[in-house]
């Protein structure tokens, strides 16, 4: 966890225990814990080069990607298990093939490994490298999310970032379903490519 992540996780704890406003004492006791919790889920810094961070920037805009710093792991690594230390060297939101294309080159050039991200709904945290994913580029498929369907051949073209809630609600409307099991959040992604023999999907 970054510093200022530490120092919500403390506010947090301090809330929890107002047992420390009486006595001031037990907010030494709160912030050790709190240290001792970030040190127990072993999060590392991982810092991308700068050549890597302006590659990227330029790939998909500097508001469409995130490297290490405040808030990255919950707002942009988001990791499915907690208990797997993930930290990928960037999370980019590349809006057109073109730049998903431009995102690869640039991990490519800078000898980072290349991840997709769909659902992110998976308990390995393939997605973002797993528990070595400090040189991981994570290409998200979240604007990935158009849907046609032929009403003649019934084949479906489907965004690798669509959920499989979403892909349910599409396919009743045109009087057609798919089978996959009981989770709306997974990706059709991770689905499609490695998911589709668990559970009902088999
Ligand atoms: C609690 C739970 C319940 C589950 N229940 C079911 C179930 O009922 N039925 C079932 O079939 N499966 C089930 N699964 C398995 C699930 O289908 C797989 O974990 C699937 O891979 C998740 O896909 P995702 O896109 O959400 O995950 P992600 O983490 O985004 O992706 C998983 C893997 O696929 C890769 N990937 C993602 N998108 C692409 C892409 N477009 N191109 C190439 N590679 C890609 C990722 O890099 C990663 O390695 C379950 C999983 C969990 C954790």
């Amino acid at each position: 966890m970054t510093n200022s992540q530490s120092f919500l996780t403390a506010v947090f704890l301090h809330s929890l225990f107002p047992l420390s406003r009486l006595f001031p004492a037990n907010a030494f006791l709160v912030l050790s814990f709190s240290f001792f919790f970030n040190i127990s889920m072993g999060q590392t810094s991982s810092a991308p080069t700068s050549a890597l961070r302006t590659c990227l920037s330029q790939a998909v805009g500097s508001s469409n990607v995130a490297f290490p710093g405040p808030f990255y792991q919950i707002s942009d690594v988001k990791r499915y298990n907690l208990d797997i230390d993930s930290n990928p060297a960037a999370i980019t939101y590349p809006s057109s093939n073109e730049q998903v294309a431009s995102v690869i080159t640039c991990a490519r050039d800078h000898k980072a490994k290349v991840q997709a991200r769909s659902g992110g709904h998976n308990y390995g945290n393939f997605a973002l490298g797993g528990a070595d994913g400090s040189n991981t580029v994570v290409v998200d498929l979240d604007n990935f999310k158009q849907f046609s369907i032929d009403d003649q051949s019934w084949i479906a073209t489907i965004g690798a970032g669509t959920l499989l809630g979403d892909v349910t609600d599409k396919l009743q409307k045109h009087g057609r379903a798919m089978a996959h099991g009981t989770c709306p959040q997974v990706g059709i992604g991770g689905h499609a490519t490695i998911g589709m023999c668990y559970g009902s999907g088999c």
